[in-house]
């Protein structure tokens, strides 16, 4: 049976970066060895990771004077690499949910920490819109799309410090200034490939500020000079990224996937509103594009599992909402189709006249 993956992280990938990866195992590009036996220094790898950063730079709209890094360690590692490179008195976060609260604890390692608000009063179903950012704060850190709750901030924010996001579930899938930001980063594997590489958008000027001395491989500016390859990088899971960006281009661009993943989400929360026996947990002006949140009406609260059986029955896949929420979570990243949407949709209305 066809399934609908609707997994929140590692998740659906289009089909065409997932075959590519899968050639590219047995064999590259027709030069006898696999894509995981050849050395990153080779010329055929190079071309692999200048690829994918050219076509992150162009797909992203990345001006001259940013870095494009793919480095190991997960978007975690960068909650504490932010505060170690970038902290020396105060910086200010925006805490959203679950990933920002574990970033903001790692830089209270290294310095004061303002948390300018917090949505953590309605277990973070929205996002707070009115704080003032400190002008003495060494950076400003959101996190652009909050995965476990599915909030998501719409728009670019003006700050008067350089400002640093965790878009790990939401990187391209619209279009961002990145001129606004000082720094993007996240884990590849929601919306750009397999687990194991992280991505780093940086502008080199905010570096070098710190009086602490920084670990070689903590330093930013390390992987940098070294293009990152001071140490073997993810080889296998930079392919795969490449792929998903080419997939990005083919479709059209970031503006185009954003039409399909307004789309998708508009189909979805429409029903939700609509259906008598669900209902949305996040706030509608606040409601992610990528992870979408519902539970059961407190009337039907004993139909939950009745309802997981059933889409589980039609192929549906992770669609259990997280612990800390409660019923369910589609995530719709931009490799899911409309049709696996669709038949959610379907499922729900056919659960509907079965119970309501
Ligand atoms: C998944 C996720 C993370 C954690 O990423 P890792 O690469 O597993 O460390 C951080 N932030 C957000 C917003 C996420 O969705």
């Amino acid at each position: 049976m066809k399934k609908h993956n609707f997994n929140a992280g590692p998740c659906i990938l289009p089909k065409s970066a997932i075959e590519n990866t899968a050639k590219a195992v047995l064999e590259l590009d027709g030069i006898g060895m696999s894509l995981i036996e050849i050395s990153h220094r080779s010329k055929e790898f190079q071309a692999i990771m200048d690829e994918a950063v050219a076509l992150f730079k162009e797909q992203l709209n990345i001006p001259e004077n940013y870095q494009v890094l793919f480095l190991g360690g997960g978007a975690s590692l960068q909650f504490c690499m932010i505060p170690f490179n970038l902290l020396n008195k105060k910086a200010a976060y925006l805490e959203t949910g679950v990933w920002a609260k574990k970033a903001n604890k790692e830089a209270k390692l290294f310095g004061e920490v303002n948390i300018v608000a917090s949505s953590s009063d309605k277990n973070f179903s929205y996002v707070p819109k009115t704080y003032t950012i400190p002008a003495d704060s060494d950076y400003f850190h959101i996190t652009t799309n909050n995965t476990i709750y599915g909030t998501e901030l719409h728009t670019d924010l003006d700050s008067p410090v350089p400002l640093i996001a965790d878009m790990s579930s939401d990187i391209l899938s619209r279009p961002v200034d990145v001129s606004k930001y000082a720094m993007i980063y996240g884990g590849a594997q929601k919306n750009l490939g397999p687990a194991g590489v992280t991505f780093v958008i940086l502008r080199e000027d905010i570096l070098g500020k710190v009086e602490r001395a920084i670990p070689t491989m903590l330093d930013y500016r390390t992987h940098i000079k070294e293009g990152s390859m001071f140490n073997t990088p993810p080889c296998f899971a930079i392919f795969t990224v490449r792929e998903t960006l080419r997939w990005i281009k083919s479709l059209g661009g970031v503006g185009k996937v954003y039409e399909m993943n307004k789309a998708k989400a508009k189909l979805l929360y429409g029903e939700i509103d609509r259906n008598s026996m669900f209902k949305g947990t996040a706030e509608k002006e606040d409601r992610s594009l990528m992870n979408i949140c519902f539970v059961m009406n407190e009337k039907y609260q004993d139909k939950e599992d009745a309802f997981m059986e059933l889409a589980k029955s039609r192929g549906m896949v992770g669609i259990k909402g997280h612990r800390s929420v409660g019923g369910f979570r589609a995530s719709c990243y931009n490799a899911l189709p409309i049709e696996s949407v669709q038949a959610l949709v379907d499922c729900m209305q056919e659960f509907e006249k079965m119970n309501a």
